[in-house]
C-alpha cells in the first residue's frame, strides 16, 4: 500500500490549492479525486468574482481570509499565470429598502477593513452605467472587485500542485476512511493508500465523507444556481460588475463581464439539486425577468448558453442551525474536513490552504519550509494575445499554433494539444483549459476535430471519449457499414 504525509480528498479549487500548500512543507502529498480530471464539481460552474470582502459579517474567518485574498488575488495570478482583472462592482438599489442594505454593507465593509468603498448616488451610477434601468436609488462602489477565471485558476494550482511533486489519484472516488497505525487508511474504488493525515475537501459530498469516520456535525443541502452567458460583445454592456440589491427579499441579478468579453447572468437561487449541471426552467425564467427589469436594453438575443452550479449549503445537525462562516472540522486525529464552503470559496480557495496546510504539517512534525517548493507555474500560451511578430516566430516553431481549430475563439491546435498535454481526458477537460466550444456555435465546427486529435494523443478509440465524465459518451451506436 502506498503511504503519504497527507491525503487530500477532492480535486476542485480547495483540494488542488490544499495540496498545493501543503507542499510548502516536506510532506509526502497525494491528491485523491473520485473523477478523471480536477475541476468537475461545484468549482467548474461559478460567478468568477473576486470578492473583496464588504458583504459578509465581520469576525469571521471567511471574511478575514476574503479580505486578505482579494488584496493579494493579483500576486497569486501572476505567479500561477492566470488572468485577472480588477473590474471594480457597483451594488445598485432602486429603492429605501435596498438603499439601507447598502448603507449597512458600507459600514461592514469598513469595518472589514475593505478599501475604496464609495457609496453614490442613482444619478452618478447611472453616470457610470447608463445601460441600467433608470430609477437607481444609490450604488455602493468597491474598486477592488475582480473577475478571473475559475477553470485556468483551479488547473494551475493544480498543475503547480503536481510539479511540485503531489501524487495524483484520479479515478479513486472515496468509499472508506478507517482509522489505522496512527494514520488513516483512504479506501478506494482504484485501490488503497494510508496517510498520516488527511484533508477531506469533497465539495458537495464533503459532509458524507467525514461520516465514514466521524459521528455528524456538519450536513449539506445541496441548492440550485442557474446562468445565461451572452455572446461576446455583450459583456461592454456594463463596465463593471454590477450585483443588483433587490427591494423586497429574495436574489438579485448579478452582472459579470467576463475576461472574454462575454456577459455572464446569474446565479439564481434554487432549492433542490436535480442532476449536477442540468438548469431549471424556473431559475431560467426569473434570469430573464430580473434582466428586463434591471437592463432592459440588453439583447437576450445574443444568450449562446445556459448552466447551472449546485452551492453546498451547510447545516450545523449539533446546534440545529444553519452556518454562514466557512466550516473547517477537525472530528479525529489527524482529519479535517472543509465542509460546505460556498461564496467566496474561489477567492479563499488560496487563503483557506495557506491557513490550513501550516497546522496539518506543524501537527505532523513538518512545519518547517521546504526550499525545493517552486511557487510558479507556466501558463499556457495563447497566440491570439501575442504580438504579430511574436506569434509567427510561435508558429515558426510550431504549426500547429498556426492551425485554428476554434473559430469562435481563434483557439489553435497547438493549444488544445497543450491543454490534452497538461491533462484533459475529456471534451469538457479541453473546453476549460482552452476555451475551445466556448462560442457561439458552442462546439459545432471544433467538436469533431478536437475529437479526433484527443484519440490520437491518448490513444484511445473515438467512441470511448466522454463529454465531462462517466455517462457522457460522445458517439454511440456502429461505424457506417457496421452490423
Ligand atoms: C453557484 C456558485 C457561484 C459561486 N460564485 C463564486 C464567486 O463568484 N466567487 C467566489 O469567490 N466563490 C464563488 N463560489 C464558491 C466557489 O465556487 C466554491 O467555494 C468552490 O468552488 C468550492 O470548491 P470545492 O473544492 O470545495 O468543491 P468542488 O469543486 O466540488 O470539489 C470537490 C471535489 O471532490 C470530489 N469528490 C466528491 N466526493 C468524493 C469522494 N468520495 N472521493 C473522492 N473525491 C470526491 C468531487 O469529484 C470534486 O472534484 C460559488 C459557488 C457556487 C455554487
Amino acid at each position: 500500500m502506498e503511504r503519504y504525509d497527507v491525503a487530500v480528498l477532492g480535486g476542485g479549487l480547495l483540494g488542488c490549492f490544499m495540496a498545493r500548500e501543503l507542499r510548502r512543507h516536506p510532506l509526502k502529498v497525494a491528491l485523491v479525486e473520485a473523477r478523471e480530471d480536477v475541476c468537475t464539481g461545484i468549482s467548474r460552474a461559478n460567478t468568477a468574482i473576486v470578492y473583496t470582502g464588504c458583504d459578509t459579517k465581520p469576525g469571521t474567518l471567511k471574511t478575514r481570509l476574503c479580505v486578505a485574498a482579494c488584496k493579494g488575488f493579483g500576486d497569486l495570478c501572476r505567479e500561477l499565470g492566470v488572468p485577472f482583472a480588477r473590474r471594480g462592482s457597483l451594488m445598485v438599489s432602486y429603492g429605501p429598502n435596498a438603499d439601507q442594505t447598502l448603507q449597512r454593507k458600507m459600514i461592514q465593509g469598513m469595518e472589514n477593513g475593505v478599501e475604496g468603498l464609495k457609496l453614490m448616488s442613482g444619478r452618478a451610477a447611472l453616470e457610470w452605467e447608463p445601460g441600467l434601468a433608470p430609477g437607481v436609488s444609490s450604488a455602493l462602489y468597491a474598486p477592488d472587485t475582480g473577475v478571473t477565471d475559475p477553470w485556468e485558476l483551479c488547473y494551475a494550482a493544480w498543475e503547480n500542485a503536481l510539479a511540485n511533486g503531489v501524487t495524483p489519484w484520479f479515478n479513486a472516488p472515496v468509499t472508506d476512511l478507517l482509522p489505522e497505525h496512527g494514520g488513516w487508511r483512504v479506501v478506494t474504488l482504484r485501490g488503497e493508500l494510508w496517510a498520516a493525515a488527511v484533508v477531506n475537501c469533497c465539495g458537495l459530498h464533503a459532509d458524507q465523507v467525514q461520516e465514514l469516520a466521524a459521528p455528524p456535525t456538519v450536513r449539506i443541502t445541496p441548492e440550485k444556481a442557474d446562468y445565461l452567458i451572452l455572446d461576446q460583445g455583450a459583456g461592454h454592456y456594463v463596465n463593471h460588475v454590477i450585483f443588483h440589491e433587490p427591494e423586497e427579499k429574495g436574489k438579485g441579478l448579478t452582472m459579470v463581464p467576463t475576461l472574454d468579453g462575454k456577459l455572464l447572468l446569474g446565479p439564481s437561487e434554487q432549492p433542490g439539486v436535480g442532476s449536477l449541471s442540468a438548469t431549471t426552467e424556473a431559475g431560467l425564467a426569473k434570469l430573464r425577468q430580473l434582466a428586463a427589469q434591471v437592463a432592459p436594453e440588453l439583447d437576450l438575443e445574443l444568450t449562446i448558453r445556459s448552466f447551472a452550479g449546485v452551492r453546498p449549503k451547510p447545516y450545523n445537525v449539533v446546534r440545529a442551525q444553519s452556518i454562514h462562516d466557512f466550516t473547517v472540522t477537525n472530528p479525529a486525529r489527524g482529519l479535517w474536513s472543509l465542509i460546505g464552503i460556498k461564496t467566496p470559496g474561489l477567492t479563499c480557495a488560496q487563503a483557506l490552504g495557506a491557513w490550513l496546510a501550516p497546522q496539518v504539517a506543524d501537527q505532523l512534525g513538518k512545519g518547517e519550509l521546504d526550499s525545493t517548493f517552486r511557487p510558479e507555474r507556466k501558463a499556457p500560451v495563447r497566440p491570439r494575445e501575442l504580438t504579430r511578430e511574436a506569434r509567427a516566430a510561435l508558429v515558426a516553431r510550431d504549426p500547429a499554433y498556426g492551425r485554428i481549430l476554434c473559430r469562435c475563439g481563434g483557439i489553435t491546435e497547438g493549444e488544445v494539444r497543450d491543454a490534452i498535454r497538461r491533462g484533459a481526458v475529456t471534451l469538457d477537460g479541453v473546453k476549460r483549459r482552452t476555451g475551445a466550444g466556448l462560442g457561439r456555435c458552442q462546439g459545432a465546427f471544433c467538436g469533431d476535430r478536437i475529437m479526433a486529435l484527443m484519440a490520437r494523443m491518448l490513444g484511445v478509440p473515438p467512441e470511448d471519449l466522454q463529454k465531462d465524465g462517466p455517462g457522457s459518451r460522445l458517439l454511440t451506436g456502429g461505424r457506417h457499414g457496421e452490423g
